[in-house]
């Protein structure tokens, strides 16, 4: 038994897929050939149909596993129809999109069966018996229905079969992201936001039966320890870890014990996400103390309402600055990220996130403008409102060219403008330079219609660019645009070892 794993990842930054590893690893366990095209331009593979099938031809495999993120389905689809055209085998698409949107997927007559959720154990059961009819998490078509079967329960993840890290070219994905090295120590959330996926992935096990509190589970340490201790003994050049969990602070418990053993293996740094409301000092110590170089928060909004009303996050922007207090407190760089374009969203909204950044004073901030994920709460509310424009989202490939959203004139050019401007605001509304010249430039900018904006951009980042010299020279900190367009960083922070 032969399976080709197929991941579309076009356009985006490289990356190691952590569902096709885990049931590679599972495949691999039970004595199954697995085999994977990463399809990115920056491992050298590009959308190349005939390269594709020339491989497809030469591996031959009984099944073709497809990993499909919601802007990559397009990409799978044209792959698969293509792949039709010779060898006749199943085509399962998985991941995030088919989870999302699985009768959407489906519909697609290229689309053989789908697996919802997680897959370990669906798509080891689908391989063995080639047929998906019974199978829990498939779904397939028949007689020219759609049938999408119930949930399993959650996957119990300590003591999995080992991630397959060599069905990738591992060491070339270490090497392009300059030695940084994701893993996860645990899988779920317990929050709800409506932008994200959890709520709907929890809503889809509860609707089965399965309770929600069943989602939230943990590698146990020395699992994770162990991985840590496989990956520096087998490649080279690792500089960071970044832990990809969620909220991988959320039990203080493991936390307490990882760190203490995290810091016997290695002096390497990692970077993990927290969440604003439940962090607190024994947390960051435990953090620092493990060798944690930068702890990240998604703040999202720093308008109250839109956090509230819009996203489901119940958090006051004294409960985030009280954490990045206790972050900064304990001597750990910090990130926050933002997202702009969200719906119902004003130009004052953006103000309040550009205001609460200010406050706060994070080591670096990332902006995205806000993509609406088919199957979230914030799709059908920006949908219901009639704020998509489906035309364009069905151009974009990645989160950060430009918005699909119609916010109205307003809010949609100050949008476009913090998009390459995010810093200059920061600043200004920080004070950073105490003369006040990043806030009369930000002003300036912010007043701008839209023809003057296009007209005189391009001067506008002379302009700041000479601010930014100035604050240089007399060594006064501000935040530059640094390691990404959307990352902003503050410009004393002189250790390029946390470049991501
Ligand atoms: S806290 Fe983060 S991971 Fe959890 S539901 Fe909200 S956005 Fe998703």
């Amino acid at each position: 038994m032969r399976v080709l794993f197929i991941y579309p990842n076009l356009n985006a930054q490289i990356g190691f897929n952590y569902g096709i590893s885990y049931i590679s690893g599972i495949l691999k366990a039970e004595g199954i050939e697995t085999h994977l095209l990463n399809v990115n331009e920056q491992v050298g593979y590009p959308l190349d149909l005939e390269r594709i099938k020339k491989d497809v031809l030469r591996i031959n495999p009984d099944f073709i596993g497809f990993s499909v993120l919601t802007t990559q389905c397009k990409y799978a689809l044209e792959i698969a129809r293509n792949i039709k055209t010779y060898l006749d085998v199943p085509i399962i698409f998985g991941g995030i999109h088919p989870t999302m949107d699985p009768r959407g997927v489906l519909a697609e007559p290229v689309v053989d069966y789908i697996c919802v959720g997680e897959g370990e154990d669906a798509f080891l059961e689908l391989v063995r018996k080639g047929d998906p009819a019974g199978i829990r998490n498939i779904g397939y078509k028949r007689n020219g229905s759609i049938i999408v079967a119930p949930m399993r329960p959650f996957k119990e993840i300590a003591n999995m079969p080992f991630k397959d890290y060599e069905i990738f070219d591992f060491q070339q994905i270490i090497d392009a992201k300059d030695g940084w090295v994701g893993l996860t120590a645990s899988r779920g959330c317990p929050f709800r936001c409506t932008y994200c996926l959890n709520h709907k992935i929890m809503a889809l096990y509860k609707d089965d039966g399965h309770l929600p509190r069943t989602y939230l589970r943990r590698h146990t340490v020395d699992e994770v320890i162990g991985e840590i201790e496989y990956l520096l003994s087998r490649y080279t050049g690792i500089r960071m870890f970044i832990f990809d969990d969620d909220i991988f602070t959320f039990d203080k418990e493991w936390l307490h014990d990882f760190s203490a053993r995290y810091r016997a293996v290695t002096k390497i740094g990692f970077v993990c996400n927290a969440h604003a409301r439940v962090f607190d000092r024994e947390m960051a110590r435990d953090l620092k103390e493990a060798g944690c170089r930068i702890v990240k928060f998604g703040l999202e909004s720093g308008s109250n309402r839109i956090r509230r009303d819009v996203l489901n996050r119940y958090m006051t922007n004294d409960h985030i600055a009280e954490a990045f207090f206790i972050a900064h407190g304990f001597g750990l760089h910090t990130s926050a990220f933002v997202m702009v374009g969200l719906p119902y969203e004003t130009e004052e909204d953006m103000m309040e996130t550009v205001k609460l950044l200010a406050r706060i004073k994070p080591g670096r901030f990332r902006w995205t403008l806000f993509f609406p994920f088919i199957g979230t709460k914030a799709y059908d509310i920006a949908e219901k409102a009639g704020m998509i424009d489906f035309d364009r989202m069905s151009g974009l490939d990645n989160f950060t060219d430009e918005t699909c959203m119609i916010l109205g004139e307003d809010a949609n050019l100050f949008a476009e403008k913090l998009k390459t401007m995010f810093c200059l605001f920061v600043n200004g509304y920080g004070n950073a330079d105490g003369k006040g010249k990043y806030l009369s430039l930000a002003k300036r900018v912010k007043a701008l219609t839209k023809s003057e904006w296009e007209r005189e951009k391009e001067s506008i980042a002379s302009e700041l660019h000479v601010l930014d010299r100035e604050m240089e020279l007399n060594g006064m900190p501000y935040y530059c645009v640094k390691y990404n367009p959307f990352m902003g960083v503050r410009s004393d922070w002189t250790d390029d070892s946390l470049s991501a």
